[in-house]
């Protein structure tokens, strides 16, 4: 079996003597696996992914690429990986030249043109409309999708994409989204990808993590619920939601808390069942159903007013539950399964 591409341990960063702003235990990511990072901003996503790209130099810890300890900033590993950031960076030179400039800088522009035309056509631009076109004669969406071409013409081990989708156009999205799974089809490119896009992970990804306030929450664990809470009659602890309901939570370290729901312990009926006694119960319309890559299961998620909720589901039970989006049910979970995130 081959090694994990990427090993982490003891993993902690901080910037400029600040507070650690990500701690990673241990973490591996297979050769040729697709994995998602979801979390709210300022979780550490991008941090991750600029220490997997060897860009950023680990405060603490290790991270072992491909079995051996790598060296942060050493040609050696980053002309493996490569990172596309969110807001494209471009040479102020003709698409040509930026996407010609990481193969030079590794000695192979030697007759490029045709793996540059090659790497263009695979985000959707035809070499010989854009090849010789200056960085500012480029939409948003076009000047991200060169940015990937100059990334996909290395072939790279690993592809790290921060927010990929998020600041262009549609088209250009589907374009990028259709342009790294080939990518990882075509050469077994290991992805870790950012987004919040959870739909298109979910579809995708063959493992995610969730991060929050720089840690790793349990996998399967999937909704975060904010406070602020009141505490409420026998020990629990209240936050009224918008349009009705009221969440019950246990006792948390204090009015702010963030608690973290496990989707394995929220059950879903139609609407107007009873619910056994002391469960959270809260009626919602399902939004969105996506069947998620590796696990075959469904991916709920229910809106409860402002509230969104996510459960998984197996295809059985979609089918008992007659589920599609825009149908009434109801949620019911124990306030015990509320976990409370540590405290920043
Ligand atoms: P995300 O990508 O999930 O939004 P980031 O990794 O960008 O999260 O940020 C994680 C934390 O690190 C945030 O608190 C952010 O303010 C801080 N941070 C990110 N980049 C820097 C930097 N260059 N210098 C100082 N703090 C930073
Ligand atoms: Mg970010």
């Amino acid at each position: 079996m081959k090694p994990p591409l990427y090993t982490i341990r003891s993993l902690v960063h901080a910037y400029d003597g600040g507070p650690p702003v990500l701690a990673i235990e241990r973490l591996s990511v297979a050769a040729g696996s697709i994995l998602g990072l979801v979390g709210p901003n300022g979780s550490g996503k991008s941090t991750l992914l600029k220490l997997l790209a060897f860009v950023e130099k680990p405060t603490r810890g290790e991270i072992r690429f491909k079995d051996r300890p790598a060296a942060p900033f050493s040609d050696a590993v980053r002309f493996q990986v490569t990172l596309l950031t969110q807001e494209p960076y471009l040479m102020r030179r003709s698409v040509h030249a930026n996407v010609a400039y990481g193969l030079k800088l590794r000695g192979r522009s030697r007759d490029c043109r045709p793996q540059v035309a090659a790497a263009l056509s695979l985000v959707g631009l035809a070499a010989e409309r854009f090849a010789d076109r200056k960085w500012y004669q480029l939409s948003g969406g076009e000047a991200q999708r060169v940015s990937l071409a100059a990334r996909l013409a290395l072939q790279p081990e690993a592809l790290l994409l921060d927010e990929p989708t998020a600041s262009v156009d549609a088209a250009s999205a589907e374009l990028i989204k259709a342009a790294v799974i080939r990518a990882r089809d075509q050469w077994g490119t290991t992805l870790v990808i950012a987004s919040h896009d959870r739909q298109w992970l979910y579809e995708i990804c063959d493992d995610s993590l969730h991060l929050f306030r720089g840690r790793i929450l349990e996998s399967g664990a999937d909704n975060l619920l904010f406070g602020p809470w009141q505490p409420g009659p026998s020990g629990f602890w209240h936050k009224p939601l918008a349009g009705g309901g009221v969440l019950r939570v246990p006792p948390p370290p204090d009015d702010q808390a963030v608690g973290v729901l496990d989707t394995r312990a929220v059950s879903l009926t139609a609407p107007g069942a009873a619910s056994p006694q002391g469960l959270n119960t809260l009626d919602g319309v399902v939004s969105r159903l996506v069947l998620e890559k590796n696990t075959r299961r469904i991916v709920a998620t229910i809106s409860v007013g402002l509230l969104a909720l996510t459960v998984k589901l197996d295809p059985e039970r979609l089918q008992a539950l007659h589920l599609y989006p825009g149908k009434a049910v109801r949620i019911h979970f124990a306030p015990q399964a509320v976990a409370w995130c540590d405290p920043a």
